[in-house]
């Protein structure tokens, strides 16, 4: 009796009625003096915030990074300043192009979110489960998007839109490929790998900056569902990747992911083949081998799906003291798109969320907006400098300067080497990484999801993408060409 708890109003008034509502005799009219009724509905008509534009559907759990190789040499970011240090995390994994409510094994990218609460405030690495991406300038990104998500007069998706996109932007192939494989469609999201896919920096204590990618390699070990079992499971259990990875930790099989770093020097960025910043293209691993810096670990469901997972935001901007960002271009415009899509969905505020919240301290001269709900700095000053408060910069954040010296233009390097070469990686893909099966289900995927291609500019689009198929690697494009039925001219090719 004790443990039983009284129903309130949200602001605490003890009440009876929940479900009768105050009307004039059992069968008359309500009456406006009943607020709770009001507030109940109110509130429920408020229940929905904006749904992510992208990664709307998604699975998010805490856990432990911990440090077990030393990379002091390449960074000082404290939290892998020692072998064994720990650091809470979370991480969100996310489909990118569906609803909210869609399949959690529709073929699409995956999203990687990480964040690492650490003392030196809350490091964002926002990648994805492959290590480039369709395009490699954010102005194309809402082009993109749109090809993806519903035909604005059929409200549907449309393979149609999808390749008519992919053939008038050629380095999208690479991603294509890999969306296309069976890695396009997970087993969840335990058995699939991580990549911060942007190149990153990293600055040692000697100021010393060198160029990074992150990879998370999955201890689970990659499996995949193949077409025609995602499908399947589509309608069989739309929620199979949250049911799937919230069971395991339940059930304390935690998943875990082994971080290695790639590392550049600014020297060999400087005289790379192609530019390294491009994120349609990776670094080989056998030019850059894989250097092995810690564990991933997830421990803790979230215990509650909206708080904690819905209002989780995520931002590239986020990095911390030894770590730096690069001139890729996505990157820079991630770097303003993601924390202005959090103040648009979740308000101004949005680092207050308890799940966003900095652990550490958290101190400036920002001050009110919607939904402020820490003390608004008190009675402390609301401006730098002052007389009043101790607050002063700390020195030991400076970052070091870098030197850019070029035209301002809207660039685009038709001439730059390798700039216009997008089909040399995506034909190694096809040829020395994929095995035969995988090549005949890649075939498979791509030949199913091109017949949807409909209307007058069918002819146009197919014969567009097959030549980037042919460039890429002529055993591909043959392939592609007879599943859709097109004769092709060798003489051509
Ligand atoms: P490596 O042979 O050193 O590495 C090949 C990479 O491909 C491994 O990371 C491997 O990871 C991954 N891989 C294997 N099968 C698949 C698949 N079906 N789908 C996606 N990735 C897969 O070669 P290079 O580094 O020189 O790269 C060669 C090609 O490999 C690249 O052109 C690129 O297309 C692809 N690749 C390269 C990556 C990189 O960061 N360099 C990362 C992923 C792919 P796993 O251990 O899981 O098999």
């Amino acid at each position: 009796m004790n443990d039983q708890k009284k129903l309130t109003t949200a602001s605490g008034i003890p009440y009876y009625h929940h479900e009768d509502t105050q009307s004039i005799g059992p069968r008359g009219p309500l009456l406006l003096q009943d607020f709770i009724l009001h507030e109940k509905m109110a509130h429920f008509n408020r229940e929905r915030i904006p749904e992510r534009i992208v990664h709307a559907k998604g699975s998010a759990a805490y856990g432990t990074f911990t440090v077990t190789h030393d990379i002091s040499r390449y960074t000082k970011a404290k939290l892998f300043s020692e072998i064994g240090k720990q650091t809470r995390i979370i991480l969100r994994m996310s489909t990118v192009g569906g609803e909210k409510g869609s399949a959690d094994t529709e073929r699409d990218p995956r999203g990687f979110a990480l964040k690492f609460y650490t003392e030196d405030g809350n490091w964002d690495l926002v990648g994805n489960n492959t290590p480039v991406f369709f395009i490699k300038d954010g102005k194309k990104f809402s082009d993109f998007i749109h090809t993806q998500k519903r035909d604005p007069y059929t409200n549907c998706k449309s393979a149609t839109m999808v390749w008519d996109f992919f053939s008038h932007n050629p380095e999208s192939l690479h991603q294509v490929l890999f969306l296309m494989s069976d890695r396009g469609t997970p087993y969840g999201y335990r058995h699939m790998h991580g990549y911060g896919s942007h190149t990153y920096s990293m600055i040692n204590a000697k100021n010393e900056r060198a160029f990074v990618k992150f990879h998370f390699r999955t201890v689970q070990g990659i499996k995949n569902f193949t077409a025609g079992e995602a499908l399947q499971m589509k309608g069989e259990d739309p929620d199979f990747a949250q049911r799937d990875l919230l069971s395991s930790i339940d059930q304390g099989d935690f998943p875990k992911w082994i971080l290695k770093i790639q590392v550049m020097t600014e020297e060999q960025a400087n005289h790379h083949s192609f530019n390294p910043f491009d994120l349609t293209k990776v670094w080989s691993q056998k030019e850059f081998p894989l250097i092995e810096v810690g564990q991933l670990e997830l421990n803790e469901n979230p215990s509650n799906y909206f708080a904690e997972v819905e209002q989780l935001a995520f931002a590239p901007a986020h990095i911390v003291d030894g770590i730096g960002h690069s001139p890729d271009k996505m990157l820079q415009a991630r770097i303003l798109s993601y924390p202005d899509a959090q103040r648009y969905r979740l308000g101004v505020n949005y680092e207050q969320i308890p799940v966003n919240r900095c652990p550490y301290l958290v101190n400036n001269y920002e001050r009110d907006g919607r939904m402020r709900v820490d003390g608004n700095g008190y009675e402390q000053p609301n401006y730098y400098p002052n007389s009043f408060d101790t607050t002063k910069p700390d020195e030991t954040y400076i970052r070091p300067s870098e030197v850019l010296e070029n035209h301002i233009a809207d660039w685009y390097d038709r001439n730059g080497p390798g700039e216009n070469e997008h089909f040399f990686q995506p034909g190694t893909f096809y040829r020395d990484v994929l095995s035969v099966e995988e090549k005949r289900s890649l075939e498979a995927n791509i030949i199913d999801s091109m017949s949807g291609i409909t209307g007058p500019k069918r002819e146009e689009i197919i014969n567009r993408q097959l030549c980037h198929f042919f460039r890429a690697d002529m055993a591909l494009g043959i392939a592609i060409a007879k599943g859709l039925d097109i004769k092709v001219d060798m003489q051509q090719h």
